[in-house]
């Protein structure tokens, strides 16, 4: 049974066979898989016939929606002239060149080159490898460090997890492994202190991070990589500043400075990159996800001229640059990338994406006023409510009462998709939504918001 409901054949199938990232695994059988048979713009369609709007999606990652004819015969083209080759050893292919002039064509700071993995997680674990290799190339072997932040999310590999500042991808899994710090997150509505103002708030972070480097020795710490809008742990949109007040620290030590690109890079924070719409100046950039529109995995690491150039000393010594993914730069991902970024140039999604903002922004504040409401924020089409138990004292729900989850089950009996982390709820709709789809989108979530006020008032969960 699924909340009630006897499993349908391909949900049994699918609990019989598949493990599944990110579930509550005890819990599966009983809620039981929504599983889905196709998309079409911003619909999906489970394999029951049922329509939901995906206000998420996917995973952040499908800018586009789904079904779109371009990005289908551009896939098609590159599998037929050439499905599959390799960087390594010298090799190359067009789409992977064709793509890395793109890349550094938008890229908001001057980069050289581009090196190609096939996921998010595989990027920051390359920054990572990479940040060891540049310091070794300089005769620096102790500066090594690297410096994240409490909430961030960079992925899940073990290095990624590590650069991950979220419990659940530590305890049981024996993370953070060494080498890796978590300074404060800058998220003024949960960790300011009682009448703190947003730049006293940041002076106060930019001083904790200050005293982390002198404590450990700026000799020790190699990299800083900060989302430029945090993604996973929130949406959390830095105060205004911030990066102003934190990078000049940075530098003075010679701390390269990655921006974690993945969830904000192209269109979706209202400007091609997220650290142009913070106020972040980065040394080195991770992508993927609206890289490809999410039309084909594919992650990239973009680097500048300087730091390139000690990859080329260090390789030179050692014989050769030994990094590399079997699937990085895989050319029916890259093509899909030239093709992406070709769309995103052509319709003016960054433009469009800021002419739906002020939609987003007005239903994110009509919700605030809601009793289960703490907070919203945003930026460009990425956001978040957050719904605590006490508005006043700003006190949470207790985790095991899955308030954030049983929204977002609400929420899909009212055909639309978005996503719980904790009683946040996230939305990042593909950046091609219509004005009405979004209103439709927000109106579902307000019925889901009501039954969740009911269910809370019901059980008592205050
Ligand atoms: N960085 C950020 C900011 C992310 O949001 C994610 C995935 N949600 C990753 C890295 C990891 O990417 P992937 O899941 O493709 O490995």
């Amino acid at each position: 049974m699924a909340n009630g409901h006897p499993l349908t054949n391909v949900q049994q199938r699918d609990i019989n066979a598949v493990l599944h990232p990110y579930t509550p695994l005890h819990k599966l059988a009983e809620t039981g898989p929504l599983v889905m048979g196709h998309g079409k713009g911003v619909y999906l369609y489970d394999t029951q016939g049922k329509a939901y709007i995906e206000g998420m999606s996917g995973l952040w990652c499908a800018g586009l929606g789904f079904g779109d004819e371009e990005m289908i015969e551009a896939a098609n083209e590159q599998m037929r002239t050439l499905p599959y080759y390799h960087l390594f050893g010298g090799k190359g292919m067009e789409p992977a060149i064709e793509l890395a002039e793109k890349l550094k064509e938008i890229a908001p700071v001057p980069i050289s080159k581009v090196f190609y993995t096939s996921s998010g997680s595989e990027a920051n674990d390359t920054q990572v490898k990479l940040a060891w290799y540049y310091n070794n190339s300089l005769g620096r072997p102790e500066k090594k460090k690297i410096i994240s932040r409490v909430k961030a999310y960079h992925g899940v590999t073990v290095m990624a997890a590590s650069l991950t500042g979220l419990p659940g991808n530590h305890k049981g899994w024996d993370l953070p492994v060494d080498r890796v710090l978590h300074t404060d997150c800058p998220h003024h509505y949960r960790f300011s202190l009682e009448g703190e103002s947003e730049a006293e708030f940041v002076a106060r972070l930019a001083k904790s991070l200050k005293d982390m480097i002198e404590r450990e020795g700026p000799e020790t710490i190699a990299a800083f990589i900060a989302e430029p809008v945090m993604g996973a742990g929130g949406v959390i949109v830095p105060p205004s500043g911030y990066f102003a007040a934190i990078e000049p620290i940075l530098r003075e030590h010679d701390i390269l400075i990655i921006a974690d690109e993945v969830i904000n890079g192209f269109g979706r924070t209202g400007n091609w990159w997220g650290s142009q719409s913070v106020g972040m100046t980065p040394t080195t950039i991770s992508a993927a996800k609206q890289l490809t529109a999410a039309y084909a995995p594919l992650g990239a690491v973009l680097v500048p001229e300087d730091v390139y150039q000690a990859y080329v000393d260090h390789s030179a010594q050692l014989g050769s640059f030994g990094h590399g993914f079997t699937y990085g730069g895989h050319p029916v991902g890259c093509a899909l990338g030239v093709k992406a970024i070709e769309i995103y140039q052509r319709r003016n999604i960054v433009e469009y994406v800021r002419g739906l903002t002020p939609t987003f922004e007005a239903r994110l504040a009509k919700i605030k006023d809601h009793p289960l409401v703490g907070e919203v924020r945003s930026c460009g089409l990425v956001g978040a409510v957050e719904m605590v138990a006490n508005k006043a004292t700003k006190r949470s729900f207790d985790p095991a009462h899955g308030v954030g989850s049983n929204l977002a089950k609400f929420l899909e009996g009212h055909g639309a998709i978005l996503r719980a982390l904790g009683d946040t709820i996230a939305f990042c709709p593909p950046m091609i939504i219509t004005e009405d789809e979004l209103g439709e989108l927000f109106n579902r979530f307000e019925l889901a918001l009501a039954d969740t006020e009911a269910y809370v008032s019901k059980n008592g969960l205050r």
